[in-house]
């Protein structure tokens, strides 16, 4: 099983920081931000502790595969409207990707992006540029684009739009999707009934394009478009579900990321992935 969590990088110990938390939590992947989701400041890489880090990998067993980065959230590729936008995600994309390379990361998750208005199809048009302005000499790694639950102008929440956006990319061993179980929930999938997910996304998109799972349970009902994430077993999903995607054996290579809550300041997921691997929620929550 690969199973990890979103983990902090942070003074003063960067990433060797992030792999000793991924540690404490007995997991086997993570997902770091390079710096701080909402914002584009990036300390420069030589001073996170990088080698380090990848040396407790390597000495923990750690899979260079499952390190997982997302880029902040901040960035949006579908920005038709207003060029510095447009222009910042390019830009930006573009140097976070040789930041994960500093890394020896392969995967950089990213949010499709917001039409803001400009309609489905201009938004989804824009983002191909942008990726193909950013990715046509780019190599060993994948811009994993998540699947979104859909509020506001979102684009991403069915799989036909991220099929679109694919199809439009000239370097396809550069692009990939990744799969967040409480937004496809929240966009409307049966997450119920995975394997359909599983066979729908084949269809739609190819399950070869999948590359990293996101587990997370939801606050809200199917369908909301909310994008609440709720801690495993505390949410509409529920435990049981997610651990039958979890241990689904056609996203067995894949690592699995959690993204629940912290509660009163605390991360949540030494004791979930604790509940994953023996199979058995257990009402921990004060
Ligand atoms: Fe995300
Ligand atoms: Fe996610
Ligand atoms: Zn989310």
């Amino acid at each position: 099983m690969k199973i990890g969590s979103h983990v902090s990088l942070k003074a003063p110990d960067f990433f060797l920081g992030s792999v000793q938390e991924a540690l404490s939590y007995k997991a086997n992947a993570l997902m770091v931000y390079t710096g701080a989701p909402q914002n584009t400041f990036r300390r420069d890489v030589s001073a996170l502790k990088i080698e380090a880090g990848l040396e407790l990998m390597v000495q923990s067993n750690i899979d260079i595969n499952n390190l997982i980065v997302h880029a902040p959230y901040i960035i949006n590729l579908a920005n038709s409207i207003k060029p510095e936008t447009f222009e910042l995600a390019t830009t930006f994309l573009s140097k976070e990707i040789q930041r994960v390379k500093a890394f020896k990361g392969r995967i950089i998750v990213l949010h499709p992006g917001a039409h803001v208005k400009a309609g489905l199809e201009v938004g989804m048009d824009q983002a191909i540029k942008g990726l193909n302005m950013v990715l046509d000499d780019e190599r060993d790694i994948s811009i994993a684009l998540e699947t979104m639950a859909g509020k506001g102008s979102e684009i991403g929440k069915r799989f036909e739009e991220l099929a679109y956006i694919i199809e439009g990319v000239n370097n396809k061993a550069c692009v990939s999707v990744c799969l967040d179980t409480c937004h496809i929930h929240d966009a409307g999938y049966n997450v119920f009934d995975f394997d359909g997910v599983l066979d729908e996304f084949d269809r739609i998109i190819g399950l070869e394009y999948l590359s990293v799972v996101h587990i997370n349970d939801s606050k809200n009902e199917v369908g909301a478009r909310k994008d609440r994430h709720e801690n495993l077993g505390y949410g509409k999903i529920g435990f049981d579900a997610l651990l039958k995607i979890i241990n689904n054996p056609r996203i067995a290579h894949l690592a699995k990321i959690l993204e629940t809550p912290y509660v009163d300041g605390h991360p949540p997921y030494k004791t979930e992935i604790e509940m994953i691997k023996k199979g058995e929620f257990k009402d921990w929550r004060p």
